[in-house]
């Protein structure tokens, strides 16, 4: 069996899903220890860091044997829950494809990115630079992983191997997160003069959201990432009833283009409160920024997208460039001035009951990643 295979198989089998998202979850120490073990039986320089309690992150360096440029490969180890799987952790390969979670998203990417830096170090071909292998905790909720790593350690361009079907993703969305509450007078059911309906209030901000979602999506798309967009994600309110709600709490969600601004989502909504107050002077409501990302996009002038195509040709492969939807780790090594691309197998349902890779794909990836190296560290 391919040596990166019998890794995926290792990583699938080893829970490690994210404590953050799941009380009680086991978290990254497990898979950190067998990813560690894998760097160092390949001669790797390996240092395990813990970035919160039971939380690691695992660097290993290859150094080559001349100075040359530093490129980073790097991927989480966390994954998802498994609520409603029958056998999450049973790496199972059928029809070219390997079942399980993070099968996809990513332990198959970790497993071609650890498996590149051992081959690149047994090849004895290896001449220039230096090669790191980042495998980063907690990407799935707050990148606690990333935004360690980035405070110790640099490299001239960095491959992140999230799945993008064999394709070289350049660009992603980002994305705010925002709490809006809106007060009411609790009152008895019966006594319409003397309650004020918190949940009707927030209908009325509800609705202008659905107009700004609108507008956001009219506007002119970006060629890969198309437009940004609102959504109502949670609401509450209201005790039973027979009583006049006194508050009502919506979380929305904004998805952004890379340069928007940190606080568009709180400014939009903002103003959707004073319109509503302009319209009602006893309208009560609130919003306040909880979290949010931004966007990423690589800069045109760098030779990476163009370097990773061509390995990927030397590998078998003729990729896009795409844009992802979803936020990824490229956008914190972006920031902190690393030029990244994401590139990883096929597969699909990723964050689903149902989850799979494509095993000649991580295969590819692999191999694309060796041809990367040797090229791009020179
Ligand atoms: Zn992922």
């Amino acid at each position: 069996m391919d040596p990166a295979i019998a890794l995926l198989r290792d990583l699938v089998a080893i829970d490690s899903v994210n404590p953050s998202l799941v009380p009680g979850a086991r978290g990254e120490a497990a898979i950190a220890l067998r990813v560690a073990e894998e760097c160092r039986a390949g001669g790797l320089d390996v240092t395990v860091t813990e970035v919160a309690p039971g939380r690691p992150n695992v660097v290993a360096v290859l150094e080559g044997p001349k100075p040359g440029r530093t490129l980073m490969f790097c991927g989480h180890l966390d994954t998802v829950g498994v609520a409603g799987m029958a056998a999450p952790f049973d790496p199972v390969v059928r029809d070219g494809r390997l079942y399980g979670r993070g099968a996809q998203d990513m332990k198959s990417g970790v497993a071609a990115m650890v498996s590149a830096a051992r081959l690149l170090a047994e090849s004895g071909r290896w001449t220039y630079g230096r090669v790191i292998v980042a495998a980063v905790a907690d990407e799935e909720h707050a990148s606690i992983g990333a935004d360690a790593l980035v405070t110790t350690h640099r490299a001239d361009a960095a491959v992140i191997t999230e799945p993008t079907d064999l394709d070289i993703a350049v660009a992603h969305k980002g994305f705010q997160w925002i709490e809006v509450e809106t007060c009411g007078r609790a009152a008895h059911g019966s006594r319409p003069r003397e309650g004020r309906d918190a949940i009707i209030r927030m209908g009325r901000v509800l609705g202008r959201l659905e107009s700004l979602d609108r507008r956001l999506q009219s506007r002119p798309p970006d060629p890969l990432l198309g437009t940004g967009s609102v959504h109502a994600s949670t609401v509450g309110g209201g005790r039973e009833l027979s009583s006049y709600p006194d508050r009502c709490v919506l979380q929305l969600e904004r998805r952004t283009l890379p340069g928007e601004p940190a606080d568009a989502a709180l400014l939009e909504v903002q103003a959707i409160l004073e319109a509503c107050r302009a319209e009602d002077p006893e309208f009560e409501g609130e919003a306040r920024a909880l979290f949010g990302r931004g966007g990423y996009a690589i800069d045109a002038a760098s030779p990476l997208p163009e370097a990773l195509a061509h390995a990927a040709a030397s590998a078998g492969c003729a990729p896009k460039r795409v844009g992802m939807t979803f936020w990824s780790d490229a956008a914190i090594l972006g920031a902190a001035g690393i030029p990244t691309v994401l590139f990883g197998p096929g597969g699909a349902g990723l964050h689903s009951t149902e989850e799979y890779v494509v095993v000649e794909d991580v295969i590819t990836c692999r191999n694309t990643l060796v041809e990367l190296a040797r090229a791009f560290t020179g």
